[in-house]
């Protein structure tokens, strides 16, 4: 049963030193617990964060203990939860091959319904912060122009497409030509910007965007969010949702630096966590399902083999490496 520790915090960005592979038993259930073995386990911008000892909203993780992270595994044996042996759950695990979790926090998964893999992509977390993000605090209109940033990403790339089924215009931010013509052709958005071939920022928008940008679904904060917030239309809405180009920043940078342009265009910020919409979760994965089943939303995956490449996987969220979810696949059904 391999699993990976927490060795050290870093400072700045994190590399393979931080991570520690040790092999441990295969645990027994405790009561009302089930032993899952992990399939696919999920890495995620937010795990940055919880390397770090300071408060956030998901608790740092110690060093030398095991990393926390949603998986979906099989169920390998349980006590008093009424779980089957060979069930396939999803829910919070480790970046282990076993790992014991408290039956009431998984969630069964229908392997007919859908690929597994789904329930920590489009159909799970990041599918459900897209879906909040969008239809409850960035709230587009038909006709709207809106940008999103990390478009190619498991949150940007669902993000644009409700966006768009909301009648809006959507332009998307990404950091490669692969991953703008996946975000123009696969996820239908209006257009692709290309940030890693411009500083212009701001006049990329201008071509695609003339009338300026009414509704920000942002993912990444930094160089781009001050262009984009230079281009916002009268009344915007900005959604923070997410700030990766910061989270390995050894110091609090300065600004936001346009906040003036909130003035004159008497825009509107708001952040939030999807957690927080946590009574509506059910909701929202029978509309995606429903979405991805028909079509209309499409999602992208990307696969890392082995346990032993979870760190790698985490940290080439940071350089862009995925498109799409960016998964490591643990064991085989
Ligand atoms: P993604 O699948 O989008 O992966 C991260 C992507 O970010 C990379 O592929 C990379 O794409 C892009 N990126 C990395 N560094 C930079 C940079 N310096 N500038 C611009 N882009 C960068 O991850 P998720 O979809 O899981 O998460 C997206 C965002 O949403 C994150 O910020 C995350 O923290 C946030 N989030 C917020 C939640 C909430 O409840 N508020 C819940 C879940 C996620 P590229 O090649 O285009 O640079």
């Amino acid at each position: 049963n391999h699993a990976f520790l927490l060795s050290d915090r870093p400072e700045g960005e994190p590399d393979r030193d931080d991570f520690d592979l040790i092999e441990r038993e295969v645990p027994d259930p405790g009561p009302g617990e089930a032993v899952v073995r992990t399939l696919f386990l999920s890495v995620d911008p937010y795990m940055r964060g919880r390397m770090d000892a300071g408060e956030s909203y998901a608790d740092p993780w110690a060093v030398g203990e095991p990393l926390q992270g949603a998986v979906v595994g099989e169920v390998v044996a349980e006590s008093g939860t009424g779980l089957e042996e060979g069930a396939v759950v999803a829910g919070p695990g480790e970046w282990a091959e076993y790992v014991a979790v408290s039956g009431h926090r998984l969630q069964p998964v229908d392997p007919d319904v859908a690929p597994i893999s789904t329930s920590l992509g489009v159909l799970g977390m990041p599918g459900r912060t897209a879906y909040f993000g969008v239809r409850e605090i960035a709230k587009p209109r038909a006709g709207d122009t809106v940008v999103v940033t990390g478009a190619a990403g498991a949150v940007g790339s669902a993000a644009g497409q409700i966006a768009a089924l909301q009648g809006a215009n959507v332009v998307g931010f990404a950091g490669s030509d692969r991953k703008v013509e996946v975000v123009e052709e696969e996820f239908g958005f209006d257009a692709g910007i290309n940030y890693a071939t411009t500083d212009d920022y701001a006049g990329a928008i201008d071509e695609v965007a003339p009338d300026g940008v009414d509704v920000y679904f942002d993912n990444v904060g930094g160089p781009i969010t001050d262009a984009v917030f230079s281009r916002l239309a009268l009344d915007a809405r900005v959604a923070v949702c997410g700030q990766i180009s910061q989270y390995n920043a050894e110091e609090a940078p300065t600004g936001p630096r346009k906040l003036g342009t909130l003035i004159e265009k008497r825009a509107s910020v708001e952040g939030f966590l999807v957690s927080d919409f946590q009574p509506r979760f059910e909701e929202a994965t029978r509309t995606i399902s429903a979405w991805v089943e028909s079509g209309v939303l499409q999602y992208r995956e990307t696969v890392v083999e082995d346990i032993e490449n979870a760190p790698d996987a985490f940290l080439g969220l940071f350089s862009g490496e995925n498109v799409g979810k960016q998964l490591v696949r643990v064991g085989e059904r």
